[in-house]
């Protein structure tokens, strides 16, 4: 704990492994000189970062070793709605596991290629080649997309790229065949894992689940809810909060930390370390990683 202050945990992030701009050891850098005394790595898809975060890991900093897989909520009456699972403590040589993220990097891969050709064939100087070059390696997503449409002067911000050919109402836009969210919940939980629904009413994103799909969830073995996340409006956190109590589920905190690719600061909201202790409880997949 630090002088002046309660413990600060910051348990959603994403490094340049996905679609973050901070490198793991860079990311650490930062949560340690914003204060915070836990964090978790969180990219999309992966857990390449965690070796790297291991190796970087300032000493007094604990890292949770994490990821957010992309999910899919399927609806009686609706399209498919997107659903990002965090996902926390898993062993991540499960087999089932393993296979399932390859083939969502994979599907992430494709899907990009259709976006890009959509935009080249309208006349926007993008090259697939090149964003996948500049990913270095990593998960691609439509960040990097974003980044290629700034390099080439087509929009100002990653966030302007969202707000006019990126969104997922977009003419450009193509979705993904993401793991049905209770088959990933069920994954998590035989790796060992914790499974917490990531900014699950945060309206500004698009289409959200209702409470019957959350219950759902919590029957296939889901543990626990961001509330505190940036996306979410005082409302909606009061709703997950709710739900929380009526279904037993642990309640957590972030900043979904993107690096220069989205505005918010690493810590700008917090997990009560008490929740981040049941956490931590619930795992038996692998280990935190602390002094
Ligand atoms: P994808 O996973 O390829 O569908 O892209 C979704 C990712 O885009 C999210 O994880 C965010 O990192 C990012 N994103 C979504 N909306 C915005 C936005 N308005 N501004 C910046 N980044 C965004
Ligand atoms: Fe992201
Ligand atoms: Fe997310
Ligand atoms: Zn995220």
């Amino acid at each position: 704990m630090r002088q002046g202050g309660g413990v600060r945990i910051d348990l959603h992030t994403h490094s340049s492994v996905s679609d973050g701009t901070d490198t793991p050891a860079a990311l650490l850098t930062e949560a340690a000189a914003a204060g915070l005394d836990v964090v978790a790595l969180t990219d999309h898809d992966t857990t390449a970062g965690w070796g790297p975060a291991g190796d970087a890991r300032p000493p007094g900093l604990t890292v949770v070793p994490g990821m957010e897989l992309s999910c899919r909520w399927f609806p009686d009456d609706q399209p498919p709605i997107s659903v990002h699972l965090l996902a926390y403590l898993f062993d991540p040589l499960h087999p089932a596991f393993v296979t399932e993220r390859a083939r969502l990097r994979e599907e992430r891969l494709s899907r990009g290629e259709r976006i890009v050709a959509a935009l080249a064939a309208d006349g926007h100087p993008v090259a697939w080649e090149q964003i996948v070059e500049r990913s270095g390696g990593g998960v691609v997503g439509r960040p990097h997309i974003a980044r290629a449409l700034v390099d080439a002067g087509v929009v100002a911000s990653v966030d302007e790229a969202f707000a006019t050919l990126l969104h997922h109402r977009s003419p450009y836009y193509a979705a993904k065949a993401d793991t049905h969210v209770l088959q990933g919940i069920a994954l998590v939980r035989a790796a060992g894992g914790v499974p917490v629904f990531a900014h699950g009413l945060a309206r500004s994103r698009g289409r959200v689940v209702d409470d019957a799909a959350i219950s759902a969830m919590v029957g296939a073995g889901l543990l626990g809810l961001e509330v505190d996340h940036p996306d979410h409006t005082a409302e909606e956190r009061a709703h997950l909060r709710g739900l929380a109590a009526e279904h037993g589920l642990l309640t957590t905190g972030s900043s979904d930390y993107h690096g220069s690719n989205k505005q918010t600061p690493i810590g700008a909201c917090t997990t009560d370390p008490a929740q981040f202790e049941a956490l931590e409880a619930a795992a038996t997949g692998t280990s935190v990683l602390r002094d």
